[in-house]
């Protein structure tokens, strides 16, 4: 539906031509009744062909303070990294809605949220983040039912088909402990967005295809395979939530790599190496 504004100028365009054409027609300037009024209609099209200009973000200074405060991978960067940095914080807000469902969301959360997104994949400009469309944080872990509290088992979920396709959920206090705890091997942030990485070929098996050079794929699969039998038997310092699937084991691996990548170097160089192909394609070192 054309707005009143766009209708007026129709008609006016309208009436201009009406008396143009009229006055003129049977004068040798009958063309300029045709031409004044196509001029005026060719403008208005093309005015409404333009794309708009987005409404710019800007960096918030104090973005800068709380991401020194809370993500040691932005304070080790150089003035030029913490630029980039910035932008792709600035993207990802222009892209992907940040929704709070029962607290307040504040900018701390959000850049959190960002962050989670921006660090695994620092090395990997063309990923649009799985075509993410919102992150919604719930104030603590939940259920398929979406229940809150602290005794649920959901720390994170990213949704796949139907109306949540575009959707990832996130507990806020298992957000926040990806980022505090420097120590242990677990970040839901990391994980869920891993498995967007998975799942960007269409199908979450733990096997990032566009990611890894095809020769790679049966023994990556090899690899896995090899590591969940050991963590069965007790015989692995991975996350044995990584043993439920090929596709979780690919979610909980990115975030041994991700948060302790010296510790994964040593005690599983084949696993590093495959995740260096992964997530630095070019050969970059971030560790
Ligand atoms: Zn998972």
């Amino acid at each position: 539906m054309p707005s009143f504004t766009s209708r007026l100028f129709i008609g006016i365009i309208g009436f201009i031509a009406l008396i143009a054409f009229v006055g003129l027609i049977r004068s040798q300037m009958a063309w300029l009744g045709w031409t004044i009024p196509l001029a005026g209609l060719s403008w208005w099209v093309w005015n409404k062909q333009k794309p708009r200009k987005k409404a710019s973000l800007s960096f918030d200074p104090v973005w800068q303070s709380i991401l020194l405060q809370l993500v040691p991978f932005y304070e080790a960067l150089d003035e030029k990294g913490r630029e980039a940095y910035d932008k792709q914080v600035i993207n990802f807000f222009s892209t992907i809605k940040i929704t709070a469902v029962d607290f307040e969301m504040d900018d701390e959360c959000r850049l959190l949220v960002a962050s989670s997104a921006i660090i695994p994949f620092w090395d990997l400009p063309v990923w649009n983040y799985g075509e993410l469309q919102e992150v919604i944080v719930y104030s603590n872990h939940f259920n398929e039912n979406y229940q809150v509290g602290e005794d649920q088992h959901l720390l994170g979920m990213v949704g796949n088909g139907g109306h949540m396709n575009h959707v990832m959920l996130l507990s806020k206090p298992a957000l926040y402990q990806g980022f505090e705890n420097k120590t242990n091997k677990n970040h839901v942030g990391f994980h869920e967005f891993a498995h967007l990485l998975d799942k960007s070929d269409g199908d979450v098996d733990g096997i990032p295809e566009l990611f890894l050079p095809k020769e790679l794929v049966n023994p990556w699969a090899k690899l896995v395979h090899r590591e969940i039998r050991k963590i069965r038997a007790g015989k692995s310092d991975i996350n044995p939530y990584g043993a439920t699937s090929d596709a979780e084991f690919f979610a909980v691996i990115s975030e041994y790599y991700h948060k302790r990548p010296k510790l994964l170097q040593t005690k599983h160089p084949d696993l590093y190496s495959m995740l260096e192909l992964i997530y630095h394609p070019n050969g970059q070192d971030k560790h």
